[in-house]
């Protein structure tokens, strides 16, 4: 006997439990031909009094009595067992299933499975009794409820193809042919009734070990995954060929490749977000019922969804193994701006009906960010798109999500009540959450009270709050978003107006229609502020620039407006990058980049930094560039880098307020560095220099005074 077997023996007669017999057998070991019926027992009947308690009274009354007992001779007929066998295995078959129809209150019906499902339980020779329990525990467990036709657990496996393999899920689509019309048998009998016996009875001992009740659905993937190159070549020939290949494909599995094969669904499961099964299992699995299908919920999923749980939980880096989930906010600009995920990668869902060549552009820029954020090892292959929550932009990213699953994207999902959902999850804690976070723009704060629950819980700072407030209540709190008028008024803006808005809004949130006031004058206070005090600049970045080294510039940066594709590329100001580079007299290096715009746009570049400015010349073709972004190193007040995302650094400028402390950032600039983390280093150093050489001067200032 080998080491497994003994294992199991041995825990058998401890009275061992379905998590003590996965712990020996791992998922990689089936059970020996003598202790399975023991260990199935062991995996499936938990309460073993309930044993006694059944009774079999051998009336044979149901309403389809005559259907049930034609039903089990003709099954029996198939088989090729001795006379004996037969007779006492069609006894067994009838009483049980009766039973069964009484117990449960269920009505039978041909071709639902049942009789293939018992018969792997029969070939064990137990007990009537405990043929019954296993039976029972099978169908409540393991075998979907509502597994007839349109059912909710074929709209599952059909957005389990399509997150793995849209490519195959496409094709399927385009032959119109569903998954119940070749793999309902299937759910019905976890294979029974299209494996061979020997088959059956090794995959149900890693399935009764594993207690994972979607082990089925990976188990059908993997049918149609292994044999898809043969599947998407069938094609052309008729549907009824296709159904027919695919419903007979288990037939082929042999007893040598059950390991492999359920491995593989193991695998494939651990690559497959989770959140739905919990979604779904009250759905799906339990005590089976009559009653036709419940609320299909899933048929009109569009792609998995994904709960705001599994989204957060996996992002950590604690949890190894799990699904780790690019995110993708499809929000408006204005939206996205008032609060959101550090590590979101921002796609702006009007730019698909507005502008769609920079969306194509945008869409590139995902992908490349993508694939630096996966080389760093900082998210996974896996697209989360979130909308807001709210009817009013969801079908944008709903157009956005069937745009990548247009594209035979893999593994793209969707996030269950969008950036709301977020929201609700940190609750209190979204503003250390959220980057951005401003409850006065973030229309989750002004729709559901959520800033008086704060308020009343962080007295300290509800004064400030409730000014804020106070000057936002003039317009109205709810503002009825119409999308076609929100569409159409963006159409009429071109980006870059946007953005100037935008930032506009960002320099002056509590009055921004009316914020004038430019950055110089802030700036200007603040230095005459400061001259009072020169040791308050201790922490605080630079916020003057060197007047007399930099007399055209002034404090409020130089140039600052993007150019627009037309703009870089008329011939006036082309210049030869490398030459350019090298005339540079005071340059401390230089560092190919991406200039990523608000909108997601990128844009091949040059950073450029000196002692006392960055500069930004964008790539245009045979080594000619164009300048599109000069400004004064004193003008940043923060360089951050995304968490996750090392990567992306972002340059914030502005000024600190009249008193000091609020930074108000009056723009900024997002770049793709690849070892950024090198260049902020250098960044950091140069600004350090600056701030010491302002102090400094300060401080003389002051002495002189
Ligand atoms: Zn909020």
């Amino acid at each position: 006997m080998d080491v497994i077997s003994l294992q199991l023996e041995t825990a058998l007669l401890d009275d061992c439990t379905v998590n003590e017999i996965y712990a020996i057998c791992k998922g990689k070991h089936t059970f020996p031909d003598f202790l399975r019926a023991d260990l199935w027992l062991c995996c499936l009947v938990n309460n073993k009094t309930d044993v006694l308690s059944r009774l079999f009274d051998e009336i044979y009354d149901l309403e389809n009595q005559k259907q049930l007992r034609q039903d089990c001779q003709n099954f029996i007929d198939t088989l090729g067992n001795e006379e004996v066998d037969k007779i006492s295995v069609l006894s067994d078959l009838e009483s049980i299933l009766t039973f069964y129809c009484k117990h449960r209150n269920l009505k039978y019906d041909s071709n639902n499975g049942w009789i293939e499902t018992l018969m792997p339980i029969l070939s064990l020779k137990l007990k009537r009794t405990d043929t019954y329990n296993i039976f029972e525990a099978i169908r409540d467990t393991y075998i979907p409820k509502d597994n007839m036709k349109h059912g909710n657990v074929y709209h599952v496996f059909r957005l389990l193809i399509l997150y793995h393999d849209p490519e195959l899920c496409a094709v399927l689509d385009t032959c119109k042919i569903t998954p119940e019309m070749y793999s309902m048998n299937w759910f019905q009998t976890l294979f029974a009734s299209t494996c061979q016996l020997s088959v059956v009875l090794l995959i149900w001992d890693i399935y009764f070990q594993q207690s994972d009740p979607f082990l089925v659905f990976f188990l059908s993937l993997i049918m149609l995954v292994n044999r898809r190159d043969e599947i998407i070549a069938m094609r052309k020939e008729d549907k009824a060929t296709i159904i027919k290949f695919l419903n007979n494909m288990p037939c082929e599995l042999e007893a040598d490749d059950v390991i492999d094969f359920c491995s593989l669904a193991q695998y494939y499961s651990s690559r497959t977000p989770s959140s739905f099964k919990s979604e779904m299992l009250n759905q799906l699995f339990g005590t089976q019922t009559n009653d036709a299908c419940e609320t299909n919920i899933v048929s009109q999923a569009l792609c998995l969804p994904v709960s705001v749980y599994e989204l957060i939980e996996n992002s950590s880096e604690s949890k190894e193994g799990a699904v780790r989930f690019f995110l993708v906010d499809c929000r408006p600009v204005d939206q996205y701006n008032a609060g959101h995920l550090a590590t979101a990668f921002h796609l702006d869902a009007n730019l698909m009906l507005t502008e769609p060549a920079s969306f194509q552009t945008a869409v590139q820029g995902l992908l490349r960010a993508q694939k630096s954020a996966i080389d760093a090892n900082a998210s996974g292959e896996h697209l989360c798109f979130l909308g807001s929550g709210r009817i009013e932009e969801d079908s944008i990213t709903h157009m956005i999500v069937a745009f990548f699953l247009q594209k035979s994207m893999q593994y793209v999902s969707i996030l269950s009540g969008g950036f709301a959902a977020i929201h609700d999850y940190f609750g209190d804690g979204m503003f250390d959450c959220l980057e951005d976070h401003d409850f006065t723009r973030c229309l989750v704060c002004q729709g559901n009270g959520a800033v008086n629950r704060i308020m009343s819980r962080n007295p300290a700072t509800s004064s400030s709050m409730q000014q804020q407030q106070q000057r936002q209540q003039a317009p109205p709190q709810h503002k009825q978003f119409d999308l076609f008028s929100k569409l159409s008024s963006v159409m009429k803006t071109k980006t870059s107006d946007v953005k100037k808005s935008l930032f506009d809004y960002i320099a002056n949130p509590a009055h921004s229609s009316s914020g004038q006031q430019k950055p110089e004058e802030i700036t200007e206070k603040h230095v005459s502020m400061s001259e009072k005090n020169g040791k308050r600049y201790r922490n605080l970045a630079p916020v003057f620039g060197f007047d007399e080294e930099e007399p055209s510039s002034g404090i409020g940066g130089v140039d600052t407006t993007d150019y627009t594709e037309d703009e870089a590329e008329s011939n006036k100001d082309r210049i030869n990058i490398q030459d350019y580079i090298r005339s540079i007299p005071d340059l401390v290096q230089s560092f190919k980049c991406q200039e990523v715009q608000i909108n997601g746009a990128m844009f091949d570049s040059y950073l450029i930094l000196t002692k006392k400015r960055i500069e930004v010349i964008r790539e245009l073709d045979s080594g000619m560039g164009k300048i599109s972004i000069k400004r004064p190193l004193s003008n940043i007040v923060k360089i951050t880098a995304k968490k996750r995302f090392r990567d992306l650094i972002t340059f914030k400028y502005g000024a600190h307020d009249e008193n000091g402390e609020n930074l108000i950032i009056t723009d900024m600039d997002r770049f793709l560095i690849p070892n950024s983390q090198e260049a902020t280093k250098k960044f950091n150093l140069i600004i350090e220099y600056i701030r010491n050489s302002i102090v400094k001067k300060i401080a003389r200032n002051n002495d002189r005074v």
